[in-house]
């Protein structure tokens, strides 16, 4: 008899700063598809979706609404819910960030990294996109000195700011791709990492 795997899956945890469209549906239903299969080839499946309800665009919306942030996530995230209900979705768990088994998770997590010297204060300097919620190089700004995404104008902003220092372990996880040749599928976008990866990984913010 075949070996009863433990077998992990799960997609994007959505931004509910509005309704889902179908590209999320795209998603969530290829997920699906994957978890069924390997409920039929009899492994043990863990299906896991979710919605990722912190950032500023969040408490933006809920602002010209009149009302706090949770009410705002949580008429959306029902919406959420309701869609993959109706789509048959098939998915063991729903995390939201606002949970408190979330939080927990989070904070012990930030706990390990700044117990080992790997969290440091230092200043962020960029120019900012409120709507996409993204930082842009000057380079990477359209031919009108805009967001490259929605073409908006960006803002200049400073912040002190936390940084992880990922740059660190970059020669760590590049060799772990490198020598578990299955760990990013497919081929391209693994090559599309490791090239990442060797032009030098940044602290991250
Ligand atoms: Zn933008």
């Amino acid at each position: 008899m075949r070996e009863k795997k433990p077998f992990y899956i799960t997609t994007p945890i959505y931004y509910p700063s509005a309704k889902l469209h179908i590209g999320h549906a795209y998603c969530t239903t290829i997920a699906d598809a994957i978890a069924r299969y390997h409920r039929l080839a009899g492994d043990d499946v863990f299906f896991l979706t979710g919605s990722d309800e912190h950032g500023l665009k969040i408490e933006q919306k809920a602002e010209e609404a009149g009302i706090q942030p949770i009410e705002y996530t949580d008429k959306i995230v029902a919406s959420f819910q309701a869609l993959w209900k109706r789509l048959d979705i098939s998915n063991d768990d729903f995390i939201r960030t606002t949970q408190k088994r979330h939080e927990r998770v989070v904070q012990e997590i930030f706990r390990r990294i700044y117990a080992k010297g790997d969290i440091y204060k230092g200043e962020y300097k960029g120019l900012y996109c409120t709507p996409c919620e993204s930082y842009w190089t000057e380079h990477q700004l359209d031919e009108n000195g805009c967001c490259p995404d929605c073409h908006r104008p960006v803002q200049e902003v400073s912040e002190e700011a936390y940084f992880f220092k990922m740059s660190k372990y970059q020669d760590r996880i590049l060799d772990y791709i490198e020598s578990h040749p299955d760990f990013i599928q497919p081929v391209s976008r693994r090559n599309e990492m490791i090239n990442f990866i060797k032009q030098g990984l940044d602290d991250l913010c």
